[in-house]
């Protein structure tokens, strides 16, 4: 892992971390982070339509389809590590010795900070479940019990990113990331998701919407910064400073 800083960013299917955190994860290597994704599943029953449709595949067919969509978008990313649990969608499920396996990462990486997705997802609940299992192996990963010996974690954020239909998630963003620097970078790995094409054009516009957030609260026309795409993000935990 050597000294650099790291995060690492939850992905219930193979796609979600493209559409909702691409921009943080290509910003945040390009800052000399080493950033980790881990995709729980490929998204092969329930974010694999296209393909399905096509007729005459099979469900590994889609897994590995879905796979090389995954790792094309991770290099136009740049992100240091992906790992594809495999654990099957709709629903996912986590045992225990699926959530070791995730302490295990946690531990390994030390993350600054983590990101997952909404708390709240009527119409996924695979999404909202990633956060639950999420916040149980962050905090196994800080119990001294477990497994004694290993450097235990300390008490990174966590950021819950945008959903898709976001008023109906109870999603509420604290914080605007600007990613108008990689922007081209989030694009290109959007466009390695063919599966998922229909979803293109929707998180462009969000990433410029998100962007007119950004600049209202940085200032407006009282000399906001300018930016042209930005995503939104939930924290869970408090901040701790010194001064405001
Ligand atoms: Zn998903």
């Amino acid at each position: 892992m050597g000294n650099n800083k790291s995060a690492l960013v939850m992905s219930a299917h193979a796609a979600d971390f493209v559409w909702r955190a691409g921009g943080a994860i290509a910003l945040h290597q390009k800052a000399g982070y080493d950033v980790t994704v881990v995709c729980l599943s490929y998204g092969e029953r329930g974010e694999s339509a296209k393909y399905w449709k096509k007729g005459d595949v099979t469900i590994d067919q889609v897994k590995s389809e879905r796979r090389k969509e995954s790792e094309a978008a991770a290099k136009a990313l740049n992100i240091h590590d992906i790992q594809f649990f495999d654990l099957g969608d709709y629903p996912l499920e986590m045992d225990r010795e699926a959530k070791y396996r995730l302490v295990d990462v946690i531990r390994k990486v030390q993350p600054d900070f983590m990101m997952s997705h909404s708390f709240y997802d009527p119409y996924n609940t695979d999404h909202s479940y990633v956060t639950k299992a999420l916040l149980e192996c962050r905090m196994i990963a800080q119990a001294w019990g477990h497994n004694p010996g290993e450097k235990i974690l300390g008490a990174p954020q966590v950021y819950l990113f945008e959903p898709h239909q976001t008023e109906q998630m109870q999603w509420k963003p604290d914080v605007f990331l600007d990613i108008t620097e990689v922007w081209d970078q989030k694009r290109a790995a959007i466009e390695c998701m063919q599966g998922q094409e229909h979803l293109w054009t929707y998180y462009t516009n969000l990433a410029q919407n998100r962007a007119n957030h950004f600049r209202r609260n940085s200032g407006g026309q009282a000399g906001g910064k300018d930016a042209k795409y930005a995503e939104g993000f939930q924290s869970v935990f408090p901040r701790t400073v010194s001064s405001l």
